[in-house]
């Protein structure tokens, strides 16, 4: 149990792209990397100016509701979609460019954690905490999570690709807080995203906070950390 204030927690909840998980080196280098491969040359901090197109597409799917990580299908299209505008938005127009990139981006071998994951994991079950994951993602996050050796600190894993549900969605956070067999008042959420991640687990009673790896929002007014090793201290451990 953690004690923060007069809050009691059982259960740490984590989101898992850029909280646990990142495409290796980062998701604007490997984007760089394949464009290279394939004779393009378009830099990383090219790709890092633009990579706002591609949040546009999620802020819109977010907007319309659009479920695009509940089935494999469903993804593929979603993907292939945001790495089309992203494509030409650089002014690329080639013909199976779109399929390497998704190709790329759903290969376990591109992908790494985070070097502060596992000492905050270890902190925190061994303070008795139940873990668990909640994430929008395509059901081989749990190949993945095997790869990393992170599989044995989550007793809960509930993965949009495989539940049909997806973040927003109230139902999803509380399916992870049935089967921790815990409730929202004593679960804390960790997610790096305002929309999907702190504003919905705070709508269904959790304490959420944001980890904001890249300082991206200094501003806000709930719980912030900026690595994981803050995390333990926050919650009083
Ligand atoms: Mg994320």
């Amino acid at each position: 149990m953690a004690i923060i204030g007069q809050m009691r927690f059982e259960a740490v909840f984590f989101d898992a792209g850029e909280t646990l998980v990142h495409p290796h080196p980062t998701f604007p280098d490997l984007f760089a990397e394949i464009l290279r491969r394939e004779g393009h040359d378009v830099g990383p901090e090219t790709i890092r100016e633009r990579i706002h197109v591609v949040f546009d597409r999620f802020k819109l799917a977010a907007d319309t509701n659009e479920l695009w990580t509940t089935t494999p299908e469903k993804s593929r299209r979603f993907w292939y979609d945001v790495y089309g505008i992203f494509l030409a938005d650089l002014g690329i127009a080639e013909e199976g460019l779109i399929d390497t990139v998704y190709r790329a981006f759903t290969d376990r071998s591109n992908y790494a954690m985070f070097d502060d994951v596992v000492p905050a994991l270890e902190k925190l079950s061994g303070a008795g905490l139940k873990l668990g994951v909640v994430s929008n993602f395509e059901e081989w996050l749990e190949r993945l999570l095997d790869d990393l050796g992170l599989t044995p600190f989550f007793g809960v894993r509930v993965i949009s690709g495989v539940e049909g549900l997806e973040k927003p969605d109230p139902r999803i956070f509380r399916l992870a807080i049935e089967r921790a067999g815990v409730t929202a008042e004593a679960s804390v959420y960790v997610g790096d995203n305002p929309e999907f991640d702190v504003e919905p687990a705070a709508a269904v009673g959790m304490f959420p906070v944001l980890i904001d790896r890249r300082g991206r929002f200094a501003d806000t007014s709930g719980a912030r950390i900026t690595s994981l090793g803050e995390l333990p201290g926050l919650l009083g451990l």
